[in-house]
């Protein structure tokens, strides 16, 4: 692999004019703002940075890439945990214009630019009454979120946000753009539902939406003394909830505004809520919920953007992110000692460990119908160190490590690929399970030489384990 300079000026220029982006080189003013991802624990320099348009931009950039035999690295809305969207010395294909939202209101469809974020998505079907399911944090990508999962408020009642693909626009390693669906390239279409960007650059996708267009919901939270006995009895709970009742726990702390001032900088275990079925029966949902005599809750209607945004204000770009994760099946009394030890012990204001719940629909669907391996795990775990001071890098790093290796003996051995930092090969092993043989497969006849490396990396055959870049 070459970096930028080893390409010459005449040939940059005439690559310029051939596309209707922006080049942004090192000299460029843009440069500093236009290299920085997320997550500000990972700063990277890359030699050139493309602000594609459009799927032509796209091809053009990825050819000229291979042709100077760039590291790639293919950028949607920048949030990944292990900073995947960025490289050091090589080309970023940034895919932040390709957006555009079209709602098909007859056939409760979305069709979604590969560089949109979720925030965009809510916007353009809300006022349709529909809902497309996604994650908790809507300036997430949809790139990044839907080819690699999408957990999140309505996991358990519609499934997860790869089960609602029906369709995508992808460039392939060889520059080619195909559709792929359940007839064209079926296997591609199974491989970029959980096996993240290693297949391709998807430059439009197509959603399954639900009708849905208020929601009950919101935190409850009790001290985090009594985090042993109120995870055993959310267990118990959300096991049992109807499918329209989701609710992932969470040990954390309540930073500041808008909670009353007297919890502020308290630390709590709780739940966050998001009923999205008959409105009229909410109230006789959340009724065991509230008699369990919360400290604090704010459970409320609102739209579903509202709920899906909820976050967005207390976790804006530019914090230092450290992340752990893995998959669960039980929650037993040794892992509530070990929350609760943990929890007791959150370094930062904005550190936290959720526990997102895996079952009604999500959990339907067969361990090998897509990539995602762990449907028949009840929880989706993540610890998440975050301060916006660089000077607790360390601090967050070590708590989130502690965390997670007190509890990874509990785990089903392996995580979801978007929780996860760039951890080595046997946890990308470990996270597909069964279905990585068959991903390898996929893999080796569309990108032998492992183009599409910058990812919880599916390595081809006959091509060395990926250490470029680490
Ligand atoms: C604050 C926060 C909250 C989150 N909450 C949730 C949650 O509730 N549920 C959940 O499931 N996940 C959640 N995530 C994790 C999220 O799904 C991943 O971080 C995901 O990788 C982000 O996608 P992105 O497009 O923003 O990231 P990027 O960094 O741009 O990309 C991530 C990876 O996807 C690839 N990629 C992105 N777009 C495309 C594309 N169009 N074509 C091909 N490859 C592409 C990139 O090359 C890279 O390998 C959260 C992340 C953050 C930071």
């Amino acid at each position: 692999m070459r970096t930028i300079d080893k390409v010459s000026k005449q040939e940059i220029e005439q690559f310029e004019t051939s596309i209707r982006g922006t080049v942004i080189l090192k000299d460029h003013p843009n440069y500093d703002q236009s290299r920085k991802i997320y997550n500000a624990m990972i700063q990277k320099y890359p030699g050139m940075i493309v602000m594609c348009t459009d799927v032509a931009d796209v091809q053009k950039t990825l050819l000229f890439g291979r042709k100077h035999q760039l590291i790639i690295a293919v950028r949607g809305g920048g949030h990944n945990g292990g900073g995947f969207g960025i490289c050091e010395g090589g080309l970023v294909i940034d895919l932040s214009g390709l957006k555009s939202v079209r709602v098909d209101v007859e056939e409760k469809t979305v069709r979604v630019g590969g560089g949109n974020i979720w925030a965009e998505v809510d916007h353009a079907t809300h006022p349709y009454g529909l809902a497309v399911p996604a994650g908790i944090v809507s300036t997430t990508g949809v790139g990044g979120l839907s080819l690699g999962g999408g957990v999140g408020h309505l996991a358990r009642n519609y499934g997860l946000t790869i089960d609602h693909i029906l369709e995508a626009d992808m460039v392939l390693a060889d520059g080619s753009l195909v559709t792929v669906n359940k007839d064209k390239y079926p296997d591609l279409f199974w491989a970029i539902r959980g096996g993240g960007g290693n297949f391709g650059i998807v430059t439009s996708f197509k959603f399954q939406a639900h009708e849905l267009t208020n929601v009950v919901g919101g935190p409850t939270l009790w001290p985090i003394e009594r985090t042993e006995e109120v995870m055993a009895w959310y267990h118990e709970f959300i096991q049992n909830a109807p499918e329209t009742l989701n609710g992932f726990f969470t040990t954390m702390i309540i930073p500041g505004a808008p909670f009353p001032e007297h919890l502020h900088m308290k630390k709590f275990c709780g739940v966050v809520w998001c009923y999205s079925g008959d409105l009229s029966k909410a109230t006789e949902i959340f009724e065991p919920i509230l008699a369990k005599n919360p400290l604090f809750e704010h459970v409320s209607e609102m739209p579903y953007p509202a709920i899906q945004g909820m976050f967005d204000g207390l976790f804006p770009s530019g914090l230092q992110w450290y992340w752990r994760a893995d998959f669960f099946g039980e929650l037993t009394d040794e892992m509530g000692k070990e929350h609760l030890k943990y929890g007791s012990n959150i370094p930062t204001a904005l550190s936290q460990m959720h526990l997102y719940p895996i079952s009604g629909a999500a959990a339907r669907v067969g361990s090998s119908e897509t990539p995602w391996a762990y449907r028949d795990a009840s929880y989706a775990g993540v610890i998440v160190g975050v301060d916006p001071d660089p000077k607790n890098a360390d601090k967050i790093t070590d708590w989130c490590k502690s965390y997670w290796e007190a509890l990874h003996g509990y785990s089903s051995g392996g995580a979801y690929s978007n929780f996860m930092m760039d951890e080595g090969q046997d946890r990308v092993k470990a996270s597909f399970k069964h279905n990585y043989d068959r991903l390898v497969e996929i893999k080796s006849k569309y990108d032998p030489q492992n183009i599409f490396r910058l990812n919880q990396n599916i390595v081809p055959v006959n091509v060395k384990q990926n250490t470029f870049n680490k």
